[in-house]
């Protein structure tokens, strides 16, 4: 349902991506873990279209993302068609960015009125159905300042869901989190997985999580996959050094 090809991002001299190539199955959960600065966050925004690729192509379900064909030449993806593409994905980050001034029902019901102009009693379904998924039935009516961080987080997720996406991208959702939060989010997360056949893509480390949750893990190192495999494959037996070296360090 994703398809990466020969991707790369660049920042002026420094080079992000080199050249990644990556297909993802529909259903598939996939962790994405490696050293800080190795372009795991670039590539999820670049999923998501808040960023464009210096060259190569992403395909979500069949449809290129950046260009498409017209009169069977290549030309750039406009701002509608890049739309289009985006509502296939729903993305989570380390922050939840809830809007402060909208109840957590206002939240995840905004984006479903607005964007796929869902009337006000469909939308409000969804949410109860998502609030009650994600532990926090109880909520709907509670202002985002009013939540821990684990409760906020749990709504950006419901938040995320509510407009139905093919595939969820998740950048270290835990990690802005008191240790003692951790869990409860990574219950909704666990729920998802072993629950859905939703798509997942989550950046993470929480190793012990994405050994336990993934289909397949993928190392990144300096903007390239350095090895992928099962779980079992990349902890307990990583092939190349670096991966060795990295685990090393955060088990
Ligand atoms: P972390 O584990 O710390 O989140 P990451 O693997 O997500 O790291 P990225 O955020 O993708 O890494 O960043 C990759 C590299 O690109 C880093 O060296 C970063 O400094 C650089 N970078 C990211 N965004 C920009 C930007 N907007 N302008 C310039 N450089 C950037
Ligand atoms: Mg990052």
């Amino acid at each position: 349902i994703v398809r990466v090809r020969e991707l790369t991002k660049r920042y002026g001299d420094l080079t992000v991506l080199r050249g990644l190539d990556i297909d993802i199955q529909a259903g598939e959960k996939v962790a994405i873990i490696g050293p800080s600065g190795s372009g795991k966050s670039t590539l999820l925004r670049m999923l998501m279209t808040l960023e464009e690729p210096d060259g190569g192509e992403i395909w979500i379900d069949g449809t290129p993302m950046w260009s498409y064909e017209q009169n069977g030449a290549r030309v750039a993806a406009s701002e509608t068609h890049l739309r289009q593409v985006r509502e296939k994905l729903g993305m989570v980050f380390q922050h939840f960015n809830l809007f402060p001034h909208m109840t957590v029902q206002q939240n995840i019901t905004l984006a479903p009125q607005l964007v796929r102009g869902e009337n006000g009693g469909a939308a409000t379904e969804t949410a109860k159905r998502l609030l009650d998924m994600v532990g926090l039935a109880d909520k709907a009516n509670a202002y985002p300042a009013k939540l821990s961080g684990g409760q906020k987080q749990r709504v950006a997720i419901a938040r995320a869901m509510a407009m139905s996406p093919q595939v969820m991208l998740f950048d270290e959702v835990t990690s802005a989190l008191d240790p003692e939060l951790v869990h409860e989010v990574l219950m909704v997360l666990r729920k998802l997985a072993l629950e859905t056949d939703m798509t997942m893509l989550l950046v993470t480390h929480e190793m012990a999580f994405a050994r336990e949750i993934a289909d397949r893990v993928l190392f990144f190192d300096q903007g390239r996959i350095l090895e992928s495999g099962s779980p079992d494959e990349i902890f307990t037996s990583p092939r190349e050094a670096r991966t060795q070296q990295f685990l090393h360090t955060v088990l």
